[in-house]
């Protein structure tokens, strides 16, 4: 294996990777510093304690409020620059340099993650009727399924696969799953249905932002049939839904009867 190399700034515009619920694929782009330009791959979350560096999964779940949490550039070559760092660390150690984000492929990832968003309403209003208590509702007064049962999502360009987890924790929660998974053709049909009649109006979305530290909650906020929906999220987002020319959704069958996969995908104009 190729050994690898991160990079570590005073400052960066780099989305990273949440390193506990990791459903935004990170930044990609370049790092320049005199006359060499590198390709950053990837970008983790990193906490710097006592000196130590920790990265990703290696990152306590006990920080302290004094922790702070950085992106690291994680870099799979040094094209050819090999030999000078062994050489000399100080070619780039407390030099300048200047970072660029790839902006078409972090465009390209906001509007998957809105549009996720926008999904997890539409899949609310769709599971509504199949609730038979009371539970925790959206923005839009649906009970809120999305919250209820989301596994696992990943967030990548004009895509997102959501996984959902439907065990008997739900079924207490007094969700019907077995009615709803006999439905769920006319489920997604009703989800593709809503999402058009969500887009043919443009709607702002915006990040409430309480800090510029990572670790910080973030919230999500946009307007749907003229409610105003907020939504939790620490991810980047569109700045309109008008960015968004079509979106699909794809409900399939998971690993076993207690999942499903919703997929979002998305296309810009
Ligand atoms: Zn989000």
């Amino acid at each position: 294996m190729n050994p690898s190399y991160i990079i570590i700034t005073d400052n960066s515009p780099f989305y990273p990777e949440n390193y506990k619920w990791g459903d935004q694929k990170s930044d990609i782009g370049v790092i320049a510093f005199s006359t060499h330009i590198l390709n950053i791959v990837k970008t983790y979350t990193a906490a710097v304690i006592d000196g130590q560096i920790y990265i990703d999964q290696s990152i306590s779940n006990k920080l302290n409020s004094e922790d702070k949490l950085i992106p690291v550039h994680y870099l799979e070559s040094l094209n050819g620059l090999e030999e000078n760092f062994i050489l000399d660390r100080k070619i780039i150690i407390g030099k300048k340099v200047k970072l660029s984000v790839d902006a078409e492929a972090r465009h390209k990832i906001s509007a998957a993650h809105s549009m996720t968003h926008f999904m997890s309403l539409a899949l609310n209003k769709a599971a509504n009727k199949y609730w038979n208590k009371n539970y925790d509702t959206d923005s839009l007064g649906n009970f809120n399924l999305d919250k209820a049962s989301i596994f696992k999502s990943s967030i990548s360009e004009l895509q997102s696969i959501d996984i959902y987890r439907f065990g008997k924790s739900i079924k207490k929660k007094g969700f019907d799953k077995a009615a709803f998974l006999q439905d769920i053709d006319s489920v997604n049909e009703e989800i593709n249905l809503t999402l058009k009649n969500w887009l043919s109006v443009g709607s702002e979305i915006q990040v409430e932002y309480i800090s510029k530290n990572i670790e910080d909650l973030r919230l999500w906020k946009s307007t749907v049939e003229n409610h105003p929906v907020v939504i939790p999220c620490g991810g980047t987002h569109i700045k309109n839904t008008e960015e968004i020319k079509d979106v699909k959704v794809e409900i399939n069958s998971g690993e076993s009867d207690e999942y499903i996969e919703i997929i979002t995908h998305c296309k810009l104009r």
